[in-house]
């Protein structure tokens, strides 16, 4: 079985071929033109996703050695992300799937950003259900309980900001490139996290809200930026340090309470957040202390990516559930 996948929900234009869980390529074609603006203009973005399409998939398809006439199925993200950009990815898969008359499989990114965890490579083990999988991204932040590759529950969720939008919020006040977060991340292992103190927000359950913590950093800066207009550039490594240390215990405080509501420990974390190296070592350490056991996925597998849209495509080929081929039905009515 020889999947293709297709990413294309937001800025990052991606192409992966796995032959069953083994990934034989995974091409990712990252949009540069939002840099200027500090964020992702959707216009752009689809513009940018239309003109990498065609290449992106030729290349995945050249890296792994097969030709299309190969492949099983074409798996394409559907949703969540914005709908310019999920439609060159659609309407591509659909055209591409039709011509090569093979099976069209929707995937919901979500979903593929926790089941990346299953990806074939030697720098991951997969966990075992039933697991936590905590999906923290640009535009989410969630507890999901899942009990199989397509029985997923959210049990918590962020109430205002994702995580990875309050470091690139705060990366921006701060006048850090976008995206952010992975700057934050560098500058703040060179900084002092208890420098500066942000109070954690006070949630019920198992949600979750950033926005009082991006406002309490907004605030800070603003303070002390009166006071001495280079405090930014003088403190900048402090500055990271004690946000990221500050949104990782808010994130921690949740799986722990996760882990005793629900009495499952195996946590699978997903999503572009989870490359941040201070999460990784939170989750590391609590495995070392028995608290969880951490299941981390390679870096590349993290950010947005097609080679986790093609093997949530490769156990719905085994299901068999395919997307309908609207088109391709009328046209054998005709
Ligand atoms: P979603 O998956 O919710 O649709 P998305 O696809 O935009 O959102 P991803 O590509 O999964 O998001 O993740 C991008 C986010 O990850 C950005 O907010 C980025 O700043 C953040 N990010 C990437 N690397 C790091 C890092 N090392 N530390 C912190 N944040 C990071
Ligand atoms: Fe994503």
């Amino acid at each position: 079985v020889y999947i293709l996948g297709i990413e294309s929900s937001c800025d990052d234009t991606s192409a992966a071929v796995l032959h069953h869980r083994l990934p034989l390529s995974n091409v990712i074609a990252t949009q540069k033109v939002h840099e200027a603006y500090g964020g992702v203009v959707p216009e752009l973005a689809s513009r940018a996703h239309q003109k990498n399409i065609v290449p992106v998939v030729y290349q995945a398809l050249a890296e792994a050695g097969i030709t299309a006439k190969e492949l099983s199925a074409i798996a394409y993200t559907q949703g969540p992300g914005l709908m310019g950009s999920l439609l060159v990815g659609a309407s591509f898969a659909k055209s591409f799937a039709m011509a090569l008359n093979i099976p069209l499989i929707e995937v919901n990114h979500m979903q593929a950003h926790l089941l990346a965890h299953f990806i074939e490579d030697d720098a991951q083990k997969s966990p075992t259900f039933p697991f936590l999988g905590i999906t923290i991204s640009g535009g989410h932040t969630q507890i999901v309980k899942v009990d199989s590759a397509f029985k997923m529950d959210v049990i918590g969720e962020t109430l205002d900001d994702a995580i990875g939008e309050a470091f690139d919020k705060c990366g921006k006040m701060m006048k850090l490139d976008y995206p952010a977060g992975p700057i934050i991340d560098k500058l703040a292992a060179k900084g002092n996290p208890t420098a500066f103190r942000f109070s954690k927000p006070k949630v019920e359950g198992l949600n979750f809200s950033f926005s009082g913590l991006k406002t309490a950093v907004l605030y800070f800066l603003q303070r002390e930026t009166q006071k001495n207009p280079n405090f930014i550039e003088e403190h900048i490594k402090d500055i990271c340090a004690s946000f990221q240390y500050t949104a990782v215990s808010i994130l921690m405080d949740k799986i722990n309470a996760a882990i005793a509501q629900t009495g499952i420990k195996n946590i699978a974390i997903g999503g572009g957040v989870s490359a941040n190296s201070a999460i990784r070592k939170a989750l590391l350490e609590a495995d070392a202390k028995n608290q969880l056991i951490a299941y981390i996925p390679k870096f590349e597998y993290c950010t947005d990516n097609a080679a986790m849209i093609a093997i949530v495509g490769y156990y719905k080929f085994k299901e068999k559930d395919f997307a309908q081929h609207k088109l391709a039905q009328a046209r054998l009515t005709i």
